[in-house]
């Protein structure tokens, strides 16, 4: 039976954020819950189908995989070779398994050229950096990479013999691509100088490619950037790197990601922080600050009087996403106290009437305090020395 689209089971848009999907999905969930519908078996199969939409629209990674292969991309087993896999990497995590459920591997050594680079002839490792903004880190970004690589040549699959014609075993090794020579006592072993160790020669080479089977070729590949992701995030589409030579496997192709630094927003992993200037008599006063979110929204925070420079407020869940996860970090919001200045006579006036008044020290007593104990400290050491 052919499976409907996981966006349209929970009557979302292909774009609709974590949120969304939660709420049509607790919505549509509600409506067909088998509890609610006793006996109805059209209800029960479509609880089951917004389930299974649900498990996966949630999971960013498996999302992602959705986006990219649709429902073959959860297809166990069968003859078929999966599209290329889906996996990301982060720095540290064990490795094993294989599939995009099994995502944390060493990624340094394995893109150093670990196990998977075994193969003969396989193509090389594609690296890709991509830069992206805070906000597309927030919420996550499909993009289209424009990446130009080497791919098997199309006229001759890849063998670099021309149309009608193949590659022929080499006749100076007979095909073995080694060369031995006597020595002394030795006998060494070389690469074969007439077929640089293929083994095989190709008489008429194809005019596409000239020999080589592969040619480069600029290719658009559909990426998506799940949200949450962090500074050195990779992310490894499997098969989408450089052709292999004569029919052997392709290498990968690693997106490392970097984010640009915000204007506002400092990330502390899943916190964000914001420095905010305010006034020295909002401070002093108390007040009312509107801050812009990431998500887009606004939040209103209330500067209590008194409030000092580098107080720290906190707006819980309203930071950075989580990656695969519907969780939202925090947002501290920081207060930089600024001091007036370019005092019109008037303000200057009214300044130092205040000053004037607060000579009791109540209004300062930090400072007050602290020049009182560095006193006291420098009377102790004046004391000392006469003695
Ligand atoms: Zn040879
Ligand atoms: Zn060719």
């Amino acid at each position: 039976m052919a499976k409907s689209d996981y966006y349209e089971v929970l009557g979302v848009a292909k774009n609709a954020t974590a949120d969304e999907l939660k709420k049509a999905y607790r919505k549509l969930a509600m409506d067909y819950h088998p509890d609610r519908n006793p006996g109805d078996k059209t209800a029960e199969l479509k609880f089951k189908e917004l389930n299974e939409a649900y498990e996966v629209l949630k999971d960013d990674q498996k999302r992602a995989a959705y986006d990219r292969f649709g429902h073959s991309a959860f297809e166990q087993g069968g003859g078929g070779q999966q599209p290329g896999g889906f996996e990301f990497h982060f720095g540290g995590g064990g490795g094993g398994g294989g599939g995009f459920a099994d995502i944390f591997g060493e990624m340094f050594g394995e893109f150093m050229g670990g196990k998977s680079q075994q193969a003969q002839g396989r193509g090389a490792d594609v690296r890709f950096d991509m830069e992206i903004s805070l906000e597309e880190a927030f919420a996550g970004k499909q993009t289209t990479l424009n990446i130009a690589t080497a791919v098997s040549c199309e006229p001759c699959k890849g063998s670099g013999a021309a149309a009608g014609t193949q590659p022929t075993t080499c006749a100076t090794c007979r095909g073995s691509g080694k060369l031995r020579a006597q020595q002394g006592f030795f006998t060494i072993e070389r690469a074969c100088h007439t077929c640089q160790g293929a083994g095989r020669v190709i008489e008429t080479p194809c005019k596409s490619c000239g020999g080589h089977g592969r040619v480069r070729k600029e290719r658009a590949l559909q990426v998506t950037i799940p949200a949450g992701v962090e500074e050195g995030t990779r992310i490894r589409l499997a098969g989408e790197g450089e052709a292999g030579i004569s029919g052997a496997p392709s290498g990968d192709l690693y997106i490392f990601l970097s984010l640009t630094p915000h204007r506002f927003f400092l990330r502390d992993g899943a916190n964000i922080l914001c420095r905010i200037p305010i006034p020295m008599t909002t401070a002093a006063l108390g007040g009312e600050i509107e801050v812009a979110i990431l998500d887009g929204s606004r939040t209103k925070i209330a500067i209590p009087a008194g409030t000092q420079h580098g107080r720290q407020f906190r707006v819980r869940g309203k930071g950075m996403s989580i990656l695969r996860s519907s969780q939202r970090g925090d947002l501290f919001i920081e207060t930089q106290v600024e001091t007036p200045v370019n005092l019109s006579k008037r303000q200057e006036e009214l300044l130092r009437e205040f000053q004037s008044l607060s000579e009791d020290n109540k209004t300062s007593p930090a400072s007050h305090g602290f020049f009182d104990k560095m006193r006291e400290f420098w009377d102790d050491l004046t004391e000392k020395s006469k003695t």
